[in-house]
């Protein structure tokens, strides 16, 4: 039976390492949190005590971590030391594209196969199985790769050697908060102008204004009635979360040299947000901040 060993048992990498056990495969999860590992248990996984022993014997190595330096040092002390060296490693972690590189550089560098394949998709997806990745790795090694991520996914894409997964995530990600913004000042303009909200919907979506923030995820409430804004901003994709996505495109726009005027505006607008004790609302929220509501 294959094994996976999955590490971060959070939001995301609970339901994750729940749908690699469904698709019948050995799951021995790791999490700081006992809480975690102790309902991961309950779901019909081994629980490790650390995680070391964790990817110990493991076929497949799974990090799902809040940032950088969690995969960083969680590479270095418990998987490059303990892990089988023809274990596929894999981080589904959100983080900074050098530390991707760096660490898919020691990796190969020790014989081991590595990707960097953060999703697309908030925790609904993470425990449906419907996640899309973006993977970072040789081309060589991607058919394995795609094979080992099934279990979680609707779609899975090979962006190009490591670190182009997360290089795709925080790009898409700047394009979707600068996006967000866009659509929500249209509508407070058309507010003050006396265009009617729905109206404004209507035209725009069917108009060159249209894209995914105004039409799949609509943020002022009522033409999309499956979006947060229909749910007082609740649930959703949090801004804390588009403001980690912000920061990291803007230190690779900043490392790089790519001018990325709006990406910048969106991530001090998010910072405001953030700031005003709005983190955990849906990041769509933004329009009720122009508003002055929030
Ligand atoms: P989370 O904070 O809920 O989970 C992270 C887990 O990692 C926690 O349970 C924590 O205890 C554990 N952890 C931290 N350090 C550890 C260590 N050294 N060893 C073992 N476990 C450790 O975060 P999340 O929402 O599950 O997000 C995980 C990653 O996925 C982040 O990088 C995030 O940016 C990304 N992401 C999140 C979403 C979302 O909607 N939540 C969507 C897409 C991507």
């Amino acid at each position: 039976m294959t094994r996976v060993a999955f590490i971060g048992l959070g939001n995301m990498g609970s339901g994750m390492a729940a749908n690699q056990a469904k698709a019948g495969r050995e799951v021995v999860a790791f999490d700081l949190n006992a809480e975690a590992v102790a309902r991961a248990k309950e779901q019909g996984m081994s629980g490790a005590a650390s995680a070391a022993e964790a990817v110990k014997d493991a076929d497949i190595v799974i990090t799902m971590l809040p940032a950088g330096q969690h995969v960083s040092d969680v590479y270095l002390d418990a998987i490059l030391p303990h892990a089988r060296k023809d274990a596929l490693l894999i981080d589904c972690s959100t983080i900074d594209v050098d530390t991707a590189r760096t660490v898919a550089r020691d990796a190969s560098m020790q014989g081991f196969r590595a990707a960097d394949a953060p999703v697309s998709g908030g925790t609904a997806a993470a425990q449906g199985g419907t996640l899309t990745f973006m993977v970072g790795c040789r081309e060589q090694d991607f058919a394995e790769f795609e094979e080992a991520l099934k279990p979680m996914a609707k779609a899975v894409i090979h962006a190009g050697a490591s670190g182009a997964g997360q290089a795709a995530k925080i790009c898409n990600n700047m394009l979707l908060g600068i996006s967000m913004i866009g659509v929500s000042e249209a509508f407070i303009l058309a507010e003050s102008l006396g265009l009617d909200a729905q109206k404004f919907f209507d035209i725009a979506s069917k108009s060159s204004g249209q894209c995914w923030s105004l039409t799949s995820y609509c943020p002022w409430p009522g033409p999309v009635p499956t979006a947060p804004s229909n749910r007082d901003y609740e649930g959703g994709f949090a801004a804390a979360m588009m403001l980690k996505d912000l920061k990291l495109a803007q230190d690779a726009a900043d490392r790089s040299g790519a001018p990325t005027p709006l990406g910048g505006a969106a991530e001090s607008l998010y910072s405001e947000l953030v700031n005003r004790g709005h983190a955990a609302k849906d990041f769509s929220a933004i329009l009720q901040m122009f508003r002055g509501k929030l």
